[in-house]
């Protein structure tokens, strides 16, 4: 166990390491929190601001995972209507962020951009501004001239694009370091190399968690553990149908301008950066590792699946391999902690062909370099929305979870909510369709976009 240290990360190698300090394992605290990413740490910050004792518990690195991997999108633009109260809200933080924090998160509102390839994706993003209406007052739709004019470099002519001005971008990996300083610095002890593997929960109300170091109590547990969190709630026979899917992303070399906007369409999404290298990766294109649980959970999934099939590409292999030895060889307990970095390979041949794209799409690119790939792997709900709940049937557990590719930009909202969550306050807009238990009741609907 390690307090908060900061290692470079896979896209941002711009983090300062904090130098290890053997910190006094906490017996007590008013809430732990499971999980360092992006949601566990804006919870803990805003908590801690409440004056609550925190411990946040990451079982390998802070931000290492979905938080620290991902392209970095904030947007409120063509999201489902039931996030859309959080995604205002996020982007409202958004802009207060680094005075907030005091540190950098790369902040830059620079607008979003999905360009339409035909008619069919221009129609759907018409329907969207039609059934958001109000709740996204700056997002408009853009006809093939328009968009040509905002995006010259654009080698391709489009059939129009939704546009939404203020939204923006900020760098993944240093955003959420920075709310794990500022946590720290109002007092949260964050705590690496320490996985929870365990609950504790008597007479109906949560009592603790039990790490691989200890037991902490408390009267207040966040589960913000991404892609494992059903793995914790299982135990206490609460129904979270998660999977993941493997996303491969890309750092280029710097490039002319491309697009000041986040970009997505044709195949590519886009987030050129303020130095003009690209955040580049397929639009709607992930890997689907075959485990166990793919099973488990099919009924969930299936007719999503069916219907966004050509989204994925199943792969049989490694991460098979290492479940079936896992659970032969591993207790239970230690199954929650490790791997505790999973192997996570980036696909090779699309890093090439999402480059070749680039090529073609933006012909003023020039030979563009890839400085390096990674993946990330997302973690996905059958309807696509998060699970954001108090009430989750154990008093004092609260759930926020599986924002299936799309959460990194909500990150100051839901820390915001969650905070006011476990202080006993009403979330201030309605989480109903973002409730655990409409997985165990199968009231969930379909996903609102592909991933
Ligand atoms: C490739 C990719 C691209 C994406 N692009 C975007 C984008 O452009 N815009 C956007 O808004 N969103 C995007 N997302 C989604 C976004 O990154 C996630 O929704 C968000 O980061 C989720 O944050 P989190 O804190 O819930 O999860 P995570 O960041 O995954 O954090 C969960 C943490 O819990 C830890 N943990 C797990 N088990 C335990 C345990 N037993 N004990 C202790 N700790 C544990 C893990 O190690 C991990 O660090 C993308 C995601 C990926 C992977």
């Amino acid at each position: 166990m390690r307090a908060l240290s900061l290692s470079p990360h896979t896209p941002d190698d711009v983090l300062e390491r904090i130098e290890d300090k053997a910190p006094a394992f906490p017996r007590r605290a008013d809430a732990v929190i499971i999980g360092g990413g992006i949601m566990g740490l804006s919870t803990a910050y805003y908590l801690a601001g409440a004056g609550l004792k925190v411990v946040v518990i990451e079982k390998d690195r802070v931000a290492g995972q979905q938080s620290g991997r991902n392209w970095g999108f904030v947007r409120t633009q063509y999201r489902d209507p039931a996030e859309m109260p959080l995604a205002v809200t996020a982007l409202k933080l958004w802009r207060g962020l680094e005075a907030e924090l005091g540190q950098p998160v790369g902040w830059r509102e620079t607008g979003c951009l999905f360009a339409a390839a035909d008619e069919a994706e221009y129609a759907a993003f018409a329907a969207w501004t039609r059934q958001v209406g109000d709740m996204a007052p700056t997002a408009r739709l853009l006809d093939a001239a328009q968009t040509a004019a905002l995006l010259p470099a654009l080698s391709r002519p489009s059939a129009g694009a939704l546009y939404t001005p203020d939204d923006g971008q900020a760098e993944p990996g240093q955003a959420t370091s920075a709310y794990a300083r500022a946590a720290a610095a109002r007092g949260v002890q964050v705590l690496e190399d320490c996985g929870a593997v365990a609950i504790d929960v008597a007479g109906g109300r949560v009592t603790g968690v039990q790490t691989e170091h200890g037991l902490i109590t408390a009267g207040i547990v966040i589960c913000a553990a991404g892609a494992v969190s059903h793995d914790l709630l299982r135990p206490l026979s609460l129904v979270l149908p998660q999977k993941t899917v493997r996303n491969t992303v890309s750092l280029t070399t710097p490039a002319p301008p491309l697009s000041a906007a986040c970009f997505c369409g044709f195949g590519i999404g886009l987030r050129q950066r303020a130095d003009g290298s690209c955040i580049i990766a397929a639009e709607s294109m992930s890997d689907v590792d075959v485990t166990l649980g793919s099973f488990r959970n099919l009924g969930f999934f299936l007719s999503s699946f069916l219907v966004n099939r050509h989204s994925f590409r199943l792969s049989v292999g490694r991460a098979l391999v290492d479940e079936l030895h896992a659970l032969l060889v591993r207790p239970r307990a230690e199954r929650l902690v490790e791997p505790r970095r999973p192997f996570l390979p980036p696909n090779e041949k699309r890093v090439e062909m999402i480059r070749d794209l680039l090529g073609q799409l933006f012909q003023g690119a020039g030979p563009v370099g890839i400085v390096k790939s990674w993946a990330g792997a997302i973690d996905v709900l059958p309807d696509a929305l998060p699970v954001i709940d108090a009430d989750t049937g154990v008093s004092g557990l609260i759930v926020a979870t599986g924002f299936s590719g799309h959460g990194f930009g909500l990150g100051p909202a839901v820390g915001t909510t969650v905070a006011g969550l476990a202080q006993g306050r009403p979330p201030g807009f309605d989480l109903t369709p973002l409730r655990l238990d409409r997985f165990a009741k199968g009231t969930f609907g379909q996903p609102h976009a592909p991933l």
